[in-house]
């Protein structure tokens, strides 16, 4: 099923970031139980939520809040960016992945590298592009640490996508926009699947979107809130 992480006892984790604490973060994810009490739409993939229970996210946010790192909730990782709430992570990509597995995935918005290296365990490449360098940089170390060899990773602005690289056969937006940028739908396969959150900064639809033979329509999937997809790189 899923790809091996290379996992030593130090990415295991110990106590709050061990492997009952994942277990335990899958098994609400999978009942759609949330921290709060409330029910939310349970994530029904099995290669989702076993790559997700591999997969070491406090390795992902810095050591001071690994304690929180199998709360269901986006945490801060700096420069006024989040890690996305693990509920959001599985459902994007469970959304993904469900008429298919994709080969070549492309992600906007690396951020801390978790969605990134959660597909690089389901799909055999993965292109990521950073507009903050900094995040980028931290986001390959991690990569590099977990042994994960089929993500590339760029420092652009990724509203222009990876040309050279398309067509891909998925492309996920995790940063809110307004619209889904016209250049990101031409590189993409006809049979393919962009996944991204549409509307104002507050509060934004997560739209799936295929082709229906004439035109990309959206689905909605829910509401998600989603840092700011900005323009540059810094
Ligand atoms: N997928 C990330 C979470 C993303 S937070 C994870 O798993 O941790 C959104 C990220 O999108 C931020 O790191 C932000 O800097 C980045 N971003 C915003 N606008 C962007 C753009 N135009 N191009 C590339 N990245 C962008």
């Amino acid at each position: 099923m899923s790809r091996a992480f290379r996992l030593g006892p130090a990415e295991q984790g110990l106590g709050m970031t061990s492997q009952r604490a994942r277990d335990r973060l899958i098994e609400s994810l999978r009942s759609g139980r949330a921290a709060n009490g409330r029910q939310v739409e349970p994530i029904r993939d099995a290669r989702v939520l076993e790559a997700m229970r591999v997969l070491p996210r406090h390795l992902f946010i810095d050591e001071a809040l690994a304690s929180r790192a199998y709360e269901d909730t986006a945490l801060p990782i700096g420069l006024g960016q989040t890690i996305s709430q693990p509920w959001v992570v599985a459902r994007m990509t469970e959304a993904l992945i469900e008429h298919g597995l994709p080969r070549r995935v492309l992600e906007v918005g690396t951020g801390s590298g978790y969605q990134a290296a959660l597909l690089a365990a389901l799909v055999a490449e993965v292109y990521t592009v950073e507009r903050i360098d900094e995040l980028l940089r931290l986001a390959r170390r991690r990569f590099r640490r977990l042994g994960i060899g089929n993500v590339r990773s760029r420092h652009d602005d990724g509203r222009t996508g990876w040309p050279e690289h398309a067509p891909f056969d998925a492309i996920l937006v995790t940063a809110a926009a307004d619209a889904v940028d016209a250049q990101l739908f031409t590189q993409l396969a006809p049979h393919g699947v962009l996944v991204a959150p549409v509307g104002p900064p507050d509060l934004q639809q997560l739209l799936r979107f295929r082709f229906d033979g004439q035109q990309w329509v959206g689905e909605s999937l829910g509401l998600v809130t989603f840092v700011p997809l900005l323009a540059g790189v810094r």
